[in-house]
């Protein structure tokens, strides 16, 4: 029976997903699937992008990693693609590769004063509060008064962490330095903006649900934002989501604020304009009828110290594989990467937020996978002929460069780890943070 050698790059939920499809997938040959990543612990942005206070969905780990513990897969972490291995590299090795390396940049948002000092992206924020390796470890909350732009659950998560007191978020795995950074913020109030209606966010229900639970912050919302149109009318009578969304911003109006030390605001119909390191300026919008906004040339300053963009996450480009810079993916074809002439490149394919743009939740690069999966295994024909299929191969090589990589065994090491790092602390885990302390911890359990 012939084998197909997969390579998969980008250990997050996309990958892991399409291997456990491939695998269980009806198939005419034998697979061995090895996994780069990296970082040196997979799941990409399941830990590094899911807020630590949601411990539900970082529950998912379990899950991907049942499939990881299968036995049938082999882990690579701390292996850069485009450094310590290239396309050459995995052609000699492989029959073909799935890219699911994910995104980690913020999208631009091309406003004056967005370059100040204390104008952050939402992603880079996220990355530190996560503890991911390759992000300062300090980050600067001096700020009483903060804008948060964007309409999205990153936005939301983004204003929770800024809002909620560091106490609260002691029972997750936030590393020691987050909190103090969290704990010593001297924040009172979070504004939120975002450009269109109540009926048009991006919120998921749950997640905005969840905002007025915070203890000791006062959620406001503002009555002029619910003058709704016909639009606005029709997607509350008739999405329940919207309606959910509607019934929830609704509960706050009605009530009473004044008692909390803190304050979270949701501002609707605001368009970015400008932020000067004292305050933000935005112009008030209104529905054009048409489902979508315009300016009304009402300018309105709000005081704060520092501005967050949530609007958006964008792919990195990979080495010797086609980019689409607009879009901040792979082009593809279900799955199948193709060249400037739409032709496709074969052997390469690509799956999740790398694939299709950085929308949707864990769950979608699952259907995402499979499309993919269902491309690579139809497409045998035109795999590559790998002049050293054998597995030693790969790991002889990566040796030779010196690259340190970590295994499944070094991941459950450090899961151990971090978990053995909480428990006197009746904490979840305590996420170790700097690479070389994740690799030694890996490859040398004490
Ligand atoms: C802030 C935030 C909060 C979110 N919260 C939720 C939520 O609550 N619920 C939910 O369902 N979804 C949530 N999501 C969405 C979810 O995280 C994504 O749908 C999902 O992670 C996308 O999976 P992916 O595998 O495509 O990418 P990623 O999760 O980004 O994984 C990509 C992996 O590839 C690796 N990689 C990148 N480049 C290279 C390279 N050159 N070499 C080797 N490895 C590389 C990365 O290190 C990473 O591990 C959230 C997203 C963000 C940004």
């Amino acid at each position: 029976m012939t084998k197909l050698r997969l390579a998969i790059v980008g250990a997050g939920p996309a990958g892991i997903y399409a291997a456990d499809i491939l695998l269980k997938a009806e198939k005419q040959f034998d697979v061995s699937i090895d996994l780069f990543e990296q970082l040196p612990a997979p799941y990409g942005l399941v830990r590094y992008g899911v807020a630590p206070d949601h411990p539900r969905i970082k529950g998912i780990i379990t899950a991907l990693r049942d499939v990881l513990d299968s036995g049938q897969i082999r882990l690579f972490g701390n292996v850069y693609y485009g450094r310590d291995i290239t396309l050459d590299d995995l052609k000699k090795h492989y029959n073909a590769v799935i890219f699911s390396t994910g995104a980690i940049r913020d999208a631009p948002l091309d406003i004056p004063g967005i370059d100040l000092p204390t104008s952050y992206g939402a992603a880079d924020f996220v990355s530190w509060y996560d503890g991911h390796p390759d992000f300062p470890r300090e980050w600067p909350l001096q700020a009483r008064e903060v804008a948060v732009i964007g309409n999205g659950n990153v936005a939301l998560d983004v204003a929770r962490i800024l809002a909620k007191h560091a106490d609260d978020l002691l029972v997750t795995e936030i590393p020691e330095n987050v909190y103090a950074g969290l704990k010593a913020s001297p924040v009172t109030d979070v504004h939120v903006f975002g450009r269109r209606g109540p009926a048009q966010v991006k919120f998921s229900p749950l997640e905005l649900r969840e905002m007025g639970e915070l203890r000791d912050v006062d959620m406001i919302v503002y009555d002029e934002d619910f003058d709704y149109d016909e639009a606005s009318k029709t997607a509350i009578a008739t999405n329940k989501q919207v309606m959910v969304i509607d019934r929830v911003l609704n509960q706050w109006r009605e009530r009473p604020v004044g008692e909390a030390s803190r304050r979270l605001h949701l501002h609707f119909y605001a368009s970015p304009v400008e932020f000067t390191g004292e305050s933000f300026r935005y112009e008030r919008t209104e529905p054009d009828g048409e489902g979508g906004v315009r300016g009304t040339g009402e300018f309105r300053d709000v005081p704060v110290q520092a501005l967050y963009r949530a609007v958006g996450y964008f792919g990195s480009p990979l080495d010797g594989i086609p980019f689409d810079e607009r879009r901040g993916v792979i082009p593809n074809r279900e799955g199948q990467v193709i060249d400037d002439n739409d032709e496709p490149v074969h052997g390469v394919y690509a799956t999740g937020w790398i694939k299709r743009g950085p929308v949707g939740l864990i769950g979608h690069t699952k259907s995402d996978a499979m499309e993919t999966v269902r491309n690579v295994i139809n497409d045998q024909a035109n795999w590559w002929a790998p002049e050293f299929p054998e597995e030693e191969a790969i790991i002889g090589l990566l040796a030779e460069r010196g690259v340190q990589f970590t295994n499944l065994d070094g991941w459950h090491n450090l899961d151990a780890h971090e978990i053995s790092l909480g428990e006197p602390h009746a904490r979840a885990r305590i996420k170790v943070v700097d690479r070389d302390e994740m690799v030694r911890v890996s490859n040398q359990p004490e």
